[in-house]
């Protein structure tokens, strides 16, 4: 038996058109697994990923990771807030070239972030505008963290130009309220397996206030694992610890499909559409 266990899937998950809107396959942590994970992508019905850059030292293995699987790879870089301190002199240069040399990339992962510890609003606010800016006058999709500053991201997207085809609020963890007032300057939603977990009633309800037309899915691979009973493909890091693996998909779009209460066939139809909308 192959070791890639593509014999387990049964032929309807082969048949499906997944697209996964957020992930880090250049993650360190995957890279002992990735040649099994690149052969499971396909197997579990995933046709395109979008792999988000988050500083200077990984958009090199983005880059590299989106000129070896063109068909599959969609390679976005950004600077993540987490990283927004240590940035080069150059950084929105480098940022720049590397949009030039992938004239189909998305610009991403950024934004703002007052959970960690010790954070620095203005200095991220200042990164992200640039960043803001720079898919703007490029017309990038636009792939958006956002942790605990829900009200000064949408100031400075109203106060703002913004890219023509939207913007993406990654594994959206805002209120049910607010979703209206981000569709409304061109936001789509991102659904991930850590919002499956019984703790997150608030978000999952909010999931379904969201309009057809700007839902995506995710799996934010390594991180946000769906809860135990979901992990189709369990992973474990070098030291022992779980990770989120990227053939998770089809269980969050399950889980997504189920909350909204529709077809999971019609759900994946969906925001297959919504994806290649936005990031084609
Ligand atoms: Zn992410």
């Amino acid at each position: 038996m192959p070791a890639s266990g593509a014999w387990q899937y049964p032929l309807a998950a082969m048949l499906r058109n997944l697209c996964d809107a957020h992930n880090h396959l250049q993650d360190e942590r995957l890279a002992p697994h990735l040649p099994d994970i690149l052969t499971a992508l396909p197997a579990a019905g995933i046709s395109a990923c979008v792999v988000n850059g988050t500083s200077e030292a990984d958009w090199p293995r983005v880059a590299a990771l989106a000129r070896a699987h063109p068909d599959l790879i969609i390679p976005s870089f950004g600077l993540h807030p987490w990283q927004a301190h240590q940035r080069s002199p150059d950084w929105l240069d480098l940022l720049t070239e590397q949009l030039h040399a992938f004239p189909h990339a998305g610009l991403g992962e950024c934004g703002l972030d007052r959970w960690i510890p010790n954070h620095d609003l203005p200095e991220q606010t200042a990164v992200f505008l640039a960043q803001l800016d720079l898919a703007t006058r490029l017309d990038r999709p636009l792939s958006i963290h956002c942790l605990q500053a829900w009200g000064p991201l949408l100031d400075l997207l109203r106060d703002h130009p913004r890219p023509r085809r939207g913007i993406l609020l990654h594994s959206y963890g805002g209120s049910a309220e607010m979703i209206p007032l981000f569709a409304a300057l061109g936001a789509y939603f991102s659904f991930s397996g850590y919002f499956l977990e019984p703790r997150k009633e608030a978000t999952r309800l909010a999931f379904r206030q969201i309009p057809d037309d700007r839902l995506l899915l995710e799996t934010d691979a390594p991180d946000m694992l769906p809860p135990e009973n979901l992990r189709q493909h369990p992973l474990t890091s070098l030291d022992g610890k779980a990770l989120n693996h990227p053939a998770n998909l089809p269980a969050i779009a399950e889980g997504l499909a189920k909350l909204r209460s529709i077809d999971p066939d019609q759900l994946i139809a969906l925001t297959t559409n919504n994806f290649h909308r936005f990031f084609r």
